[in-house]
């Protein structure tokens, strides 16, 4: 058996609790700022646990409040609510009942862990030294404008004052009963590019006759793959992909518009802003020189997740006690997908923690694939770093 504190022992006595919440958000996913249903469940859970609890006009975000008279450090802990527009292929008994949409990215594990987390701090809420801030956050899978930054313009963090925040994503590449964690970098930056291509509209017998925007956009998508390979440091991560082009009709007609919809992920500030410039300035060009005109529509998405160093060391030593050592996993190198966690990382110190979910000899589907089925012995650590977090952030 694995060495586990008292946080962990107690979160395992309220896993049938947590298994029942886990399974309500499964069956019935929302697609972000869609979340109503989802929202009424957890201020319904709040209600039936003693904590108080408030909702903002306009969004179905939730926030709970522990040891609100408190003096000492406050701590926010996140989890997000979104579902996707998956099909589910499970077949699991708590399956979605809606077709099409599914709790693909684990958030319906979050919330189940932040809901029991609650629960445990609830039962010692008299020996919190600070207040405990529970987030309850929609549209994390929105990528651009998100759910984090509402909620930021709306005040969480100023009443009480934030000090620390954590939050935690189910994660197959770690083991289940262990969590990751990484100092600095750890998910990357996330904008998106929709580029309009004009060209001039002709017969395909006769291209001479203008600019062929079905050409133009395809130099634009392979130049862009040399701004990765040739003009950034190749000891700095940088993707480029473009997931869409779109254009034309049929073989004998060259269309005067093609779109191409693409994402750039990055690693560091300021690469994110070189990559930006750099992209405008080779799309432009390109086109141009082909007697073409392109639209840039340039959305800057999430930031670059980036763990502080020191409230970082002081969360790993905090789960080191209470884990045990060798389920505190340090990860090797941050990964490409993005979090808007890293909003709240913007304003105050913390963590952005992996939650393991991946089984020995099992090989586990990727997050955002229709079979991704995590165990529910998960929310047991899920509940557990939460709840140890928070004390132990109180504790110094
Ligand atoms: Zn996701
Ligand atoms: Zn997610």
């Amino acid at each position: 058996m694995p060495v586990a504190g008292a946080w962990s022992r107690a979160a395992r006595d309220v896993l049938p609790e947590m298994e029942g919440w886990r399974r309500a958000f499964h069956r019935e996913p929302e697609l972000s700022n869609e979340e109503t249903r989802t929202q009424a469940r957890i201020l319904a859970t709040l209600r039936e646990l003693g904590i108080q609890s408030r909702t903002f006009r306009g969004s179905t975000a939730v926030v709970g409040y522990l040891g609100a008279d408190r003096g000492g450090a406050a701590v926010a802990l996140r989890a997000d609510m979104d579902g996707l527009p998956v099909t589910e292929t499970t077949g699991l008994p708590f399956r979605s009942r809606y077709p099409g949409r599914m709790h693909a990215c684990g958030h319906d594990v979050h919330m189940a862990s932040l809901l029991g987390a609650a629960k445990l701090l609830k039962a010692r809420e008299r020996e919190l030294r600070g207040p405990i801030v529970l987030v309850f956050q929609p549209a994390e899978e929105d990528g651009v404008e998100g759910g984090a930054r509402p909620l930021l313009e709306r005040g969480i963090f100023r009443d009480p004052r934030v000090d620390f925040v954590v939050g935690q994503h189910v994660a197959p590449q770690i083991p289940l009963g262990s969590v990751g964690w990484r100092s600095g970098p750890m998910m990357a930056s996330a904008d998106e590019f929709l580029l309009t291509v004009r060209g001039t509209g002709s017969h395909a017998a006769f291209p001479h006759g203008g600019a062929d925007a079905i050409v133009v956009a395809s130099e634009i998508v392979l130049g862009l793959q040399t701004l990765v390979s040739r003009a950034r440091d190749p000891l700095d991560p940088v993707v480029i992909s473009v997931g869409s082009v779109h254009g034309g009709t049929r073989h004998n007609i060259l269309p005067e518009t093609v779109t191409v919809h693409g994402t750039v992920r990055t690693l560091s500030a300021t690469t994110r802003r070189k990559m930006e410039r750099l992209l405008r300035h080779r799309v432009q060009h390109l086109a141009e020189s082909h007697g073409a005109r392109v639209e840039i529509d340039y959305r800057r998405g999430y930031p670059v997740t980036s763990n502080p160093p020191g409230a970082t060391g002081r969360i790993v030593e905090i789960l080191r006690k209470e884990l045990g050592p060798g389920r505190v996993i340090e990860l090797e190198r941050p990964v490409m997908g993005a979090e808007d966690f890293s909003r709240y990382l913007e304003k105050v110190p913390g963590t952005f923690l992996f939650l393991g979910v991946g089984e020995p000899g099992r090989p586990s589907p990727s997050p955002h694939s229709g079979s991704f089925a995590p165990k529910d012995r998960v929310l047991v650590t899920g509940a557990a770093t939460l709840a140890s977090a928070a004390v132990g952030l109180q504790a110094a």
